[in-house]
């Protein structure tokens, strides 16, 4: 185990581990780092100490990671009831687990309130209507819609409150017996544009202050996930600990020092630590390029392409010129295509095309099993 870490750090050690497990097994094959997945998480509280991750599974819900998490003392944010039950089976602690969907169904919340998890966020009044029926007493934080400009996934589209409608709806929680604990928002993921964080505290804090007039003492911000990762070697964009740097110093001027920080990170947690290697299946020539056949598409573990507008480095362990070249998923849909124009060395059947830093919203947003292709196994390397 030890061995096959080292190996990963270097990508000659890490196509030598590829060798090995191809070899091994059969189809595609999702490789997890345990190690990358510490390291993230050491990484997240070094830069930002003050405050707590919660891990957001929808990220990658797969239970040994979920179980690293456990390990490491993480928190988790949950969306359903499914996926509460997930970690709590997995032995997250009820104390440090956010119900992080505005919108949730009754049985969800009473589901919620029978397992202990008494700490969600809304931006709406008819859910607290719900919240205040289904889980008397519960915390919650009132999403704000905040700026999502330059994030590669909106996230402020379908969800969040106007922030001038935060302190009537954290009155109204009160009236209904909650506990209104404070405010969360979400920069949109893959956020390199540091001003999203930035004035998200900013209105926050404004939040903050017009609540301790009027006697609300709220104790908790949540600064949501939307943490940025690198996709290509060559990416140039801010650094999580750049943004890091920001943000801790806007957060000390701004707020209490008893104030409860608490983040959901999702990609920044899960993406480093994935690697897919696919294998060609096919290849040919047309529209004048080569077009390979990979036994993964965007119905599998590259989905990332659809619904995380994702772009990935394609890698392969071929040396030598390089051709406009076009990848394509198995199935039998012209759609599953995963890159039409990517520089890439002569290619066999049988030959490996990776891509690092993909263990977010890939696996999790498949659709396994469609026209008989089943999903990247996944080895925890
Ligand atoms: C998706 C999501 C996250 C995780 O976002 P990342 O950009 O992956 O860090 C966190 N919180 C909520 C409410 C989400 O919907």
């Amino acid at each position: 185990m030890k061995r096959a870490v080292r190996q990963a750090k270097n990508g000659s050690g890490l196509e030598k581990m590829i060798r090995r497990l191809v070899k091994r097994h059969k189809g595609p094959l999702m490789l997890i780092s345990r190690e990358a997945l510490r390291q993230q998480f050491e990484r997240f509280r070094r830069h930002l100490p003050n405050v707590a991750p919660y891990y957001a599974i929808k990220a990658n819900p797969d239970p040994e990671i979920i179980k690293a998490f456990v390990k490491l003392g993480a928190g988790f944010d949950v969306a359903s009831a499914n996926e509460m039950n997930l970690v709590l089976d997995l032995g997250a602690d009820p104390k440090k687990i956010i119900f992080a969907n505005t919108i949730k169904s009754s049985e969800d919340i009473a589901f919620a309130y029978k397992k202990k998890v008494k700490f969600m966020t809304f931006d709406n009044e008819p859910e607290l209507y719900k919240i205040a029926r289904h889980c008397p007493g519960a915390r919650v934080l009132v999403r704000i819609k905040v700026d999502n400009h330059g994030s590669t996934v909106e996230l402020s589209l379908k969800f969040g409150a106007d922030p001038d409608q935060a302190i009537f709806l954290l009155k109204k929680a009160k009236s209904l017996g909650l506990r209104p604990a404070g405010v969360a928002f979400h920069v949109g993921s893959q956020c390199v544009n540091v001003d999203n964080y930035l004035q998200a505290l900013d209105v926050s804090s404004v939040i903050f202050n017009e609540a301790k007039k009027i006697g609300l003492q709220l104790d908790t911000l949540d600064i949501g996930g939307g943490f940025p990762i690198r996709h290509f070697d060559d990416d140039d964009h801010l650094t999580f600990k750049d943004i890091a740097r920001q943000v801790r110093k806007k957060m000390r001027r701004l707020f209490d020092k008893q104030t409860n920080f608490i983040a959901e990170p999702g990609r920044f947690f899960a993406g480093p630590a994935g690697t897919l290697v696919t294998q060609v299946v096919g290849r040919t020539f047309r529209n004048n390029r080569n077009y390979y056949y990979l036994n993964d598409g965007v119905y599998g573990d590259f989905s990332g392409i659809v619904f995380d507008h994702c772009r990935y480095e394609f890698k392969t362990m071929r040396r030598g010129q390089k051709f406009i070249s076009t990848l394509a998923g198995p199935t039998c849909d012209s759609f599953d295509t995963i890159a039409l124009n990517v520089d890439l060395p002569e290619l066999d059947v049988g030959n490996v095309v990776y891509v690092k830093n993909i263990g977010a919203y890939s696996s999790a947003s498949a659709v396994p099993g469609f026209n008989g292709f089943p999903p990247a196994r996944v080895l925890l390397v």
